[in-house]
């Protein structure tokens, strides 16, 4: 789902000194190739409105190489596409699996077959974004504290109990296992202005 934020304060001094100016090349240079690879993975992510994003996967039921493989490559382009998790559907794999990374210094999670209960009693909007969704940003209504179940790639039993942004990501891809959207979760208006912007545009040749 949504990227992470990067912020740059770069502190504009007149008096740069030599060293300084080569950091800022590198930096310039290390956020083309961050850019490159971004638009590299989100070129093997399907895009809305590909068919695969609306089927529900199935129940895993063979821990196997594939499966590991499958969990290294979700891994390698959440990072790369700087997205915050990614489900198997959105690689057209038809496969109850997900990873997660909310925090950036925290290892990554894959959980296969995941169970989510949520806790009803208090819920959040906040906009989300999706790496199979372009731009577009929606708000969307979620629990704010999630138990999450299921295995990891592995086959042993996993449990975390989560809450703010990665009991959102949880959620936002669990949907995904179900072929569910944010703009199907979103209000009418928003539901609008995104099918709106998704639209493929006309192109004249
Ligand atoms: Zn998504």
């Amino acid at each position: 789902m949504a990227e992470h934020e990067h912020e740059h304060e770069h502190e504009h001094d007149h008096e740069h000194g030599e060293e300084e100016h080569e950091q800022e090349l590198d930096e310039a240079t290390a956020d083309r190739q961050r850019e490159y690879l971004r638009r590299r993975a989100l070129a093997q992510i399907r895009q809305y409105p590909d068919v695969a994003l609306r089927m529900s996967a199935r129940e895993v039921t063979e821990f196997d190489e594939f499966l590991v493989q499958l969990v290294e490559r979700l891994h390698e382009l959440m990072h790369e596409a700087q997205g915050v998790g990614l489900a198997a559907t959105q690689l057209g794999v038809l496969q109850r699996v997900f990873v997660f990374q909310p925090d950036p210094d925290e290892p990554f999670r894959a959980v296969v077959n995941p169970r989510l209960t949520l806790d009803e009693t208090e819920k959040e909007t906040e906009e989300e974004g999706c790496l199979s969704l372009g731009d577009v940003r929606v708000p969307v209504e979620r629990a704010t504290k999630v138990v999450l179940e299921g295995k990891d790639p592995n086959g042993e039993d996993v449990r975390y109990e989560l809450d703010e942004l990665a009991a959102r990501v949880v959620q936002h891809e669990n949907d995904h296992l179900d072929g569910v959207l944010t703009i199907d979760r979103t209000d009418p208006e928003n539901r609008k202005r995104a099918l709106g912007a998704l639209r493929p545009q006309p192109t004249f040749a």
